[in-house]
């Protein structure tokens, strides 16, 4: 028996293909999707927080373009960055025409500086987020952009996070593409994602709801609450009925965030255990509103990096689709980052994300709020640090041994894509697959 927890995107994909071998599949809330869910209030939709489709995995974008044919919508992306009281086009290495001409300047003389001066003396992979940014994208850059945003979103100093996530989210531009961006001459689209698909109608749930009809076994609000790996068995609860239940397995398959796989882990070496606990990561106020004005923004999200702003970053969803909200009416979703022990009030956060809005003239002082509703995404961007670095393949090593594979964006405790978890658990699903037909004793 192979057991999968989290009816996410990589429980739910590992089990669609596993379809006919024997499996079972626990979720603990109610629903599937985890992260890439969406609820509706008041007549408006909201995913927890925005959840666009790009892809650069032929065959995962054929997968999901055959789950969801006829609903999904291309867009061609429309994300800004709000900064100096002005909108400038995202990313902004390759888009600072606009901005003061003193500003474009020091991003300009930077970005040339790096190359033509010595990078950093320390070996790429051991080089802070902070000296790849310096290294990368130069001192202008850094203090007009990607310091103050990346400060805001991650809350803690670049120096204590490592680069080896970053080239492939923060392409480094040539410097035609920065010049051009300066100077406001475009001539192709840069960046990893400049169009992106997303559902027409009722937000980003369809997409883990597709998964349904393939999937042979699943129950919904029964979480792991214990794991002896050396007698392979799993325990569960059944959250309605407070009732629990011992399942042998052959293999388990978690998608949950590792520090919490780890701690249920009856029989985990004490060493790794510790290890575990100390792994990081920063958690994301998801602030939903509505008003009844239309349009008040034409852009799919914008950016913040500035202080002065306590969000990193708010969407539009009815600009992703118009089906998502209420005629006349227009919603936003603010993010604001919060270290996972900090707790602030609905009240308080709706406050902050409003007075925010208004600044920045999206909102207006009379604009009555019809939906404010905040979630609190507990796990949302894991830190990539030196503990990291060290302790995650050892753990997951030591997971595998004992025939637990833990896949996902937490269960690999990584900063991944939709695309990546359902990719993740149909790979998975292959080589489990193989197993099983072909024993290792064969
Ligand atoms: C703010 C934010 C914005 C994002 N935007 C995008 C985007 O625009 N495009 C994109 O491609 N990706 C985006 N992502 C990433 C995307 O959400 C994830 O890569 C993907 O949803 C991860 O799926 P998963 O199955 O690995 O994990 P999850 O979705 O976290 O699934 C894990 C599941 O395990 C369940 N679970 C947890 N504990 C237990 C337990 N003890 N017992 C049983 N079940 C349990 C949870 O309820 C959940 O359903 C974004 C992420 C964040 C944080």
């Amino acid at each position: 028996m192979i057991i999968i927890v989290g009816a996410g995107l990589a429980g739910l994909s590992t089990a669609y293909h596993l379809s006919g071998m024997p499996y079972r599949l626990y979720e603990r809330e109610s629903e599937v999707g985890g992260l890439c869910r969406s609820y509706q209030t008041n007549g408006f939709t909201f995913d927890y927080t925005g959840h666009l489709l790009h892809f650069r995995q032929a065959e995962i974008k054929a997968l999901v373009e055959r789950l969801l044919a006829g609903k999904l919508q291309r867009h061609a992306r429309q994300s800004f960055i709000y900064s100096h009281r002005t909108l400038t086009e995202y990313p902004f290495q390759v888009n600072t025409h606009g901005l003061p001409p003193e500003v474009v300047r020091e991003c300009l003389m930077g970005f040339i500086a790096t190359l033509t001066q010595a990078a950093s003396h320390a070996p790429p992979k051991d080089r802070s987020f902070k000296e790849w940014i310096l290294d990368n994208l130069g001192d202008g850059m850094a203090k007009h952009f990607m310091m103050p945003f990346n400060e805001k979103l991650w809350r803690v100093s670049l120096d204590e996070l490592t680069s080896d996530w970053v080239s492939w989210l923060v392409p480094k531009p040539e410097l035609k593409d920065v010049v051009n961006g300066a100077l406001g001459i475009k001539d192709r689209a840069f960046g990893y994602n400049p169009s992106f698909l997303y559902p027409a109608e009722q937000g980003i749930k369809v997409l883990p709801e597709s998964f349904l009809p393939g999937i042979d076994w699943l129950k919904n609000g029964v979480e792991l609450l214990e794991v002896d790996t050396r007698r392979r068995r799993a325990l569960f609860r059944d959250r309605e009925q407070g009732t629990t239940r011992s399942e042998h397995y052959e293999s388990l398959v978690s998608t949950i965030p590792v520090p919490e796989l780890v701690r249920r882990c009856t029989d985990f070496p004490e060493h790794l255990k510790q290890a575990a606990e100390k792994l990081r990561w920063v958690s994301v106020y998801n602030v939903n509103l509505a008003v009844s004005r239309t349009g008040i923004s034409d852009k799919h999200w914008i950016y913040f990096p500035e202080s002065a702003y306590p969000f990193y970053r708010v969407g539009f969803p009815m600009n992703f689709s118009p089906s998502l909200g209420r005629e006349g009416c227009s919603s936003v979703y603010v993010e604001i980052s919060h270290r996972p022990d900090e707790r602030r009030s609905v009240e308080q956060l709706v406050d902050e994300a409003r007075s925010g809005m208004e600044h920045a003239g999206i909102l207006r002082p009379d604009d009555e709020l019809i939906v404010a509703d905040v979630k609190d995404l507990q796990y949302a961007y894991v830190y990539f640090d030196r503990h990291r670095a060290k302790a995650i393949p050892a753990i997951l090593a030591e997971l595998e041994r004992r025939g637990v594979h833990s896949i996902g964006r937490y269960g690999k405790w990584e900063h991944t894509s939709m695309e990546d978890a359902i990719g993740q658990g149909k790979q998975l699903a292959e080589h489990l697959r193989a197993q099983l037909v072909q024993p290792a004793s064969a």
